[in-house]
């Protein structure tokens, strides 16, 4: 596997003049009509809180036949909206002509959406057409939820010397029931942060809601994960959008989401609180370590009873004996407040692991047996 180069990437504060946090790109889903843009924008700017103003388009659509979006038609639309609010501008970009377009007109910030960051061949034809600027770009996650992928399309846009990027999470693609329209899986954007401190991780609560009810709880645990800034579309009447009508909240909404928001500090000069959290965290690490010592006991323990096992020639499964453990262990943990979920999952690694541990043993006691 090659080496990812996305660890030199410039933090936001390099590079973002403002210093409120977290950083609010808000706008409607698509520019539709000068008139739905221009009121859009004016009362985002309103509320004093939003940074950059976003409008897609160009969009890319499931179905055809579906608005596929104004096209460049929207682009004096967007200036104007600049113009009038001060507001840097956005627009989502899937094709070498999209990005000279946004160029040519000197647009602040361009997104790459989940669809394209999936597909190697346009982010490369996008990064090429890309060369030679510095314009900040947000590539969002692909719609599957493939870590790799998302690097190296972030690799590719460093690579033709982009380095003003920002991650954006709007949640993966996925079959089963949910309440979400896109899965958030965050233990991705968790790992993309953990293997690249500086790179600026943004989070779209919109895409990965499909629906108003759940933006708050997502954005608010966007910000509870550092997350530097939010994506959110917003419409001057959400109901009439022309796409992703039932996400879409009137700029009022907005307004109040944000300031119902908790925002955060990863770090603090308060001493008595660094001190207290140092006492936790010797606790946990006490914990964990008697944790680890005693899943090492117990594997030893299931080393044992696979000799005992394989002398009284019996199978290693003995499914009377897995419920048993299911049951009584369920029942302790749900007592004490341990999620049955998690419980679950625990104890079937730990089952997954006796049983290799077993089959281990009976093979090591059978190659002997075949020396002796
Ligand atoms: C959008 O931002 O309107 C959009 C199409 O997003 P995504 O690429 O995340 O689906
Ligand atoms: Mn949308």
């Amino acid at each position: 596997m090659s080496t990812p180069t996305i660890h030199d990437i410039l933090p936001l504060s390099s590079w973002w003049p403002g210093t409120a946090k977290p950083l609010l790109i808000c706008g409607p889903c698509s520019v539709e009509t000068e008139e739905q843009l221009t009121a859009t924008a004016q009362q985002l700017a309103a509320t004093g809180k939003v940074q950059v103003l976003r409008g897609g388009l160009w969009k890319p659509r499931t179905r055809p036949d579906t608005f596929e979006g104004v096209g460049a038609t929207g682009i004096p639309w967007m200036l104007k909206a600049r113009e009038l609010t001060g507001l840097p501008i956005t627009t989502e970009v899937a094709t070498a002509e999209h990005v000279e377009l946004c160029l040519k007109n000197n647009f602040d910030m361009l997104w790459v959406g989940a669809r394209t960051v999936a597909n190697p061949f346009s982010v490369q034809e996008i990064a090429d057409a890309l060369r030679g600027t510095d314009i900040p770009v947000i590539v969002k996650n692909p719609i599957n939820a493939d870590l790799q992928l998302w690097i190296g399309a972030m690799e590719r846009f460093q690579r033709a010397g982009i380095n003003k990027i920002i991650a954006l999470h709007r949640g993966f693609s996925h079959n089963a029931k949910s309440i979400y329209r896109n899965q958030p899986m965050w233990e991705l954007p968790i790992a993309l942060k953990t293997q690249f401190p500086s790179l600026p991780v943004f989070c779209d609560p919109s895409h990965i809601c499909g629906q108003r009810d759940l933006l708050q709880a997502v954005a608010q645990k966007a910000l509870d994960l550092g997350m530097e800034g939010l994506m959110l579309e917003s419409h001057i009447t959400p109901d009439e959008a022309w796409s992703d009508a039932k996400q879409q909240i009137t700029p009022a909404r907005l307004n109040e989401l944000i300031e119902a928001l908790h925002v955060r500090t990863a770090t603090t000069n308060d001493i008595l609180f660094s001190n207290e959290l140092q006492a936790l965290r010797a606790s946990i690490d006490k914990i964990d370590e008697e944790i680890i010592q005693l899943i090492s006991s117990r594997m030893q323990l299931s080393a044992e009873v696979g000799r005992y096992k394989k002398k009284h020639n019996i199978t290693i499964l003995q499914v009377e004996r897995w419920k048993e453990i299911m049951d009584t262990r369920s029942m302790l943990a749900a007592n004490l407040g341990l999620s049955a979920d998690f419980i679950t999952k625990y104890l079937e690694q730990i089952h997954k692991e006796s049983i290799r541990t077993q089959t281990r043993v009976m093979n090591e006691t059978s190659a002997k047996s075949k020396t002796l």
